[in-house]
């Protein structure tokens, strides 16, 4: 459902967002029984993938990263869009990212577990984001609309910033940390003893 646009800030903090990735993917890998090298480094792939998102936010992990580089790329995505969590966060941005990973794909001859784990990545962030009372721009640039859970059931997030308690956010346990910490860590222990058993739903 459409929800009140947010006001700029971080939805789930990036530490969440790093698990939830890796959560997808392990989720991913009990359909799909990848060899253990194939396993792990899509771990990674897909942890690092879920900050991607984020890019275009002034205080998130993933505009600080690689310095200079990402903190120009961080500006040019949020200026040339007029804000931030937009591009990144909704169909036509996926389609977008998508698209730009198949071709890159197609160019360096990327195994398909690269594309399936970056994609993986990508799309539990903007699922944890609809599960918050921020909710994600789905249609943009159609609609600036928000859609998610509805406001009664949608979580509570930390706070503003990827840094926060350094910069004034709150410290406070929210249920961000209460349930989807709890339940994306659930997620993974089962489908690791799945893979481990060699259960296949
Ligand atoms: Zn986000």
């Amino acid at each position: 459902m459409a929800v009140p646009p947010g006001r700029g800030a971080v939805a789930v903090m990036g530490h969440v967002h790093m698990l939830g990735g890796t959560a997808a993917w392990l989720a991913a890998c009990t359909v799909t029984a990848p060899t253990v090298g194939v396993l792990t480094a899509g771990a990674a792939v897909a942890t690092g993938a879920a900050l991607l998102n984020d890019i275009d936010h002034e205080h998130s992990i993933a505009r600080s990263i690689l310095g200079p580089i990402t903190v120009g790329l961080s500006w040019l995505v949020r200026t040339g869009c007029g804000g931030q969590r937009r591009i990144t966060h909704c169909l036509l941005g996926t389609f977008l990212f998508s698209a730009g990973i198949a071709g890159a794909a197609s160019y360096w001859h990327w195994p398909s577990w690269v594309v399936v784990a970056l994609l993986t990545g990508w799309t539990s962030h903007i699922a944890l984001d609809m599960c918050t009372k921020q909710g994600c721009p789905l249609l943009w640039p159609l609609s600036m609309d928000r859609f998610g859970l509805p406001r009664d059931v949608a979580i509570t997030t930390g706070g503003k910033h990827d840094d926060h308690g350094k910069r004034g956010g709150s410290k406070a346990l929210t249920a961000e940390h209460l349930l989807v910490v709890p339940a994306l860590l659930t997620v993974a222990v089962i489908a690791v003893y799945m893979l481990a058993s060699g259960i296949r739903p």
